[in-house]
């Protein structure tokens, strides 16, 4: 039996979430549905420690990106920044030296610390400081995908002796910052995953979704490590809620970034269909009710639609504001034309 549409405005709309992609994806969403309750659940396998500090990056981008913080082109850390201590610590000898660490953004570290080493777990702490930024005012919660800890570690191929090559692993921003992603990266791993616990309120968030949306957020380390906390990937299979994505691959290439270099270490090419594939439509067993993929990728859009997937090609890139603004637009419209996905 077919279920009636839902509601044209979805209400509770929950967006599993990286940092840079995600984040102004969503800063597009909240203008193009002003009435929504947001609920983002935040890849925590980035984070890192760094001279005694726990480094969330992608909570990060979010928390100042929604919060009106951000340094806005670059997409990452506060805005009128500077590097009073980085510089400082540079003069001491003290590494690494490759991380890009503000004077503004180590208050958030500081104040982060400080509450995990007083016992609060990285959720209560998360929503202390999103608290601080007026998150909630804006209508939207922001979880972290688990309060257990998570690192994506790659195995690189690194120069060894006599000429030869030997493999390493290194943690995920090593890999990304400092190495710039150049090395051939073999396997993705993230690291404590299989024995992590969704983060509070997370499942209960996918359970209750009027709408899920991904974001064109990385499908390896920020998707797929959400996906890898056990639990997160049967709460989206189970959810009544309509699944979107938007393709965070145009013309076969990741918008900015790197996102080809991990898609390749786990055999998927980069191009908006494959990662559709990877993903996987949901009569299938796999998340998949609606792909956006952006207007270049027309030809994309019956390869699809053969997984079992609603596809439409629209304007995916996100220059500014109204951009974003307008494809959250053309993803409640796919939204709306789905039915509810069958039990
Ligand atoms: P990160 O954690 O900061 O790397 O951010 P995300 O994982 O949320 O998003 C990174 C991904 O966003 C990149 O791999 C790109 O593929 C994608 N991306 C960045 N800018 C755009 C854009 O303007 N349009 C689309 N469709 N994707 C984008
Ligand atoms: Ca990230």
């Amino acid at each position: 039996v077919d279920a009636p549409l839902p509601a044209a405005r979805p209400r509770r709309i929950v967006v599993p979430s990286g940092g840079i992609g995600g984040a102004r994806f969503l800063r597009g969403l909240l203008a193009a549905a002003p009435d929504a309750e947001v609920t983002v659940i935040g890849n925590t396998a980035d984070d890192i420690t760094l001279f005694g500090l726990r480094i969330c990056p992608d909570l990060d981008t979010l928390m100042y990106t929604l919060g009106g913080g951000i340094h806005v082109e670059q997409g990452w850390g506060r805005d009128q920044e500077t590097y009073v201590v980085k510089s400082e610590l540079a003069a001491y000898g003290a590494g690494p030296d490759w991380f890009g660490l503000g004077d503004r953004d180590l208050a958030t570290h500081i104040v982060r610390t400080q509450m995990l080493d007083a016992g609060y777990p990285l959720s209560e702490v998360t929503t202390a400081l999103c608290t601080s930024w007026g998150l909630a005012a804006r209508g939207v919660r922001l979880l972290p995908m688990t309060d257990d800890r998570v690192e994506t570690h790659v195995v690189i191929e690194s120069a060894g002796r006599e000429g030869g090559t030997s493999r390493r692993a290194v943690h995920f921003q090593e890999y990304w910052v400092r190495l710039r992603a150049e090395p051939v990266a073999h396997e993705v791993v993230a690291v404590g995953a299989d024995t992590a616990r969704p983060g509070p309120g997370v499942i209960d968030a996918l359970a209750g979704a009027d709408l899920v949306l991904l974001p064109p957020s990385n499908p390896v380390v920020s998707i797929g490590t959400i996906l890898a906390v056990p639990g997160i990937r049967d709460a989206l299979r189970a959810t009544p809620a309509r699944v979107v994505v938007l393709s965070p691959v145009i013309g076969g290439a990741p918008v900015r970034g790197m996102a080809d270099k991990v898609l390749a270490a786990i055999g998927v090419a980069s191009t908006a269909e494959a990662v559709a594939a990877l993903y996987g439509g949901r009569e299938s067993g796999g998340l998949l009710d609606g792909w956006l993929v952006d207007e270049h990728d027309a030809d994309a859009v019956p390869v699809v639609e053969a997984l079992g997937v609603r596809c439409a090609a629209v304007p995916l890139l996100m220059p500014d504001q109204e951009h974003a603004a307008a494809m959250a637009h053309a993803a409640l419209g796919l939204a709306a034309e789905l039915k509810v996905a069958p039990a």
